[in-house]
């Protein structure tokens, strides 16, 4: 009732939050118990350092639960400047008041000027003291978006202020929700996850919840049978891009990046990136920007399913396809043949195929 939402809704909610947490829907009980316990809401304090504020439009724009919802009946926000009705003095004092209690959810959008600090200044304090004071009596920490996290756009090259992200900045441990800007759908259920279990979850090594980032976009794309299969847009407005093939040849970075994009989706489940039409630019992996510079550039040496342990690439695995379906030949033909033609991993105990000599390359195709 105080999230004015109706049992069915809310029994949903707590389902789609436990299958985001990779847990079974017998957990539903103890998910919405934790969200109504939110009644000790948990005090928040959301700083903002050097970013665009993108991260809390995205947050704003949370649907299910509301902002309101979260803001009003999951966690108590404390201090946030954008939306806190509480100004000037009222407002210093409150954040004061809240760290020296402790126990509160650091929450922090944006990088830290560490390089320059006085780039980056807030009420005359530099943004490595704030986050040095924010961070120093809190339970947890999390960083919203890919600049908190890892640096973001402002760390990227030739970094003039010397900027980085929250744990690089001070060597605190954070948990990162990452994102350029990073989706609701993957905050919510990082703070459920400590309401439920008092405690932050396992992380990966770049500091993401594993239960969210564990997978790569790749491995749950729509998109991912016409990879398998070879079938590429490899021109925008031609008949393959309305046929929604492949976006690899499009330079989509689904392959190296880490996000459940494809299963929680964006805009209240409307749609995503690959689903519009664009390839994933990995606004979700540390030090995007510059990793992945050419949003339009292929990725290389992207491995084949199917191709365990065969050093290969989608160019290869695209081209033979065509030449074997042209040629009437099936594709398992081809994948034995590949198996046969590339080297197989150190691990598989077997070494390098004998190289090529000029007899053997006349017969081999
Ligand atoms: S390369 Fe991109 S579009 Fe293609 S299957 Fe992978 S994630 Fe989907
Ligand atoms: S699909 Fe890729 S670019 Fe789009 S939001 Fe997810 S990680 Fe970022």
């Amino acid at each position: 009732m105080r999230m004015d939402m109706n049992r069915r809704d809310f029994i949903r909610l707590c389902g789609g939050t436990a299958a985001m947490l990779g847990l079974s829907y017998s957990w539903v009980p103890e998910i919405a118990q934790a969200l109504e316990q939110a009644a000790k809401r948990p005090p928040v304090i959301w700083m903002s350092f050097m970013e665009c504020t993108g991260c809390l439009e995205s947050f704003a724009k949370s649907v299910n639960p509301s902002t309101a919802d979260i803001v009003l009946d999951i966690i108590s926000l404390n201090y946030q400047e954008n939306i806190m009705a509480a100004a000037g003095t009222q407002a210093e004092a409150d954040l004061k008041k809240t760290i020296g209690q402790g126990g509160y959810i650091a929450v922090i959008e944006g990088a830290i000027a560490v390089g320059i600090p006085e780039a980056m200044m807030v009420a005359g304090k530099t943004s490595l003291e704030l986050v040095k004071e924010l961070t120093q009596n809190a339970a947890a920490t999390l960083c919203v978006g890919t600049c908190a996290a890892y640096g973001g756009v402002q760390a990227m090259r030739p970094n003039p202020t010397g900027a980085k992200g929250v744990k690089d900045a001070i060597g605190a441990k954070t948990v990162n929700v990452p994102g350029c800007p990073p989706n609701p759908a993957h905050m919510l259920p990082t703070i459920v996850h400590y309401l439920l279990f008092n405690k932050i979850p396992d992380l990966d090594s770049d500091g993401r919840p594993l239960f969210l980032y564990e997978q790569k976009i790749h491995d749950n794309c729509e998109r991912r049978a016409h990879f398998d299969a070879g079938r590429y847009v490899t021109q925008f407005g031609s008949k393959e891009e309305t046929l929604q093939y492949c976006l690899y040849k499009m330079g989509c970075k689904g392959p190296e990046t880490h996000s459940p994009c494809p299963k929680t989706l964006w805009n209240n489940k409307q749609s995503w990136c690959v689903k519009c039409g664009n390839g994933c630019i990995g606004c979700m992996e540390p030090n995007f920007w510059d990793r992945f510079e050419d949003f339009y550039q292929q990725l290389p040496n992207v491995p084949i399913p199917g191709f365990v342990g065969v050093e290969t690439s989608a160019d290869w695995i695209g081209s033979t396809l065509v030449t074997a379906t042209m040629a009437g030949v099936g594709i398992h033909a081809v994948t034995t043949a590949a198996k046969g033609r590339f080297k197989k991993h150190p691990e598989e105990g077997e070494g390098p195929p004998p190289a090529k000599t000029e007899a053997s390359q006349g017969s081999e195709d």
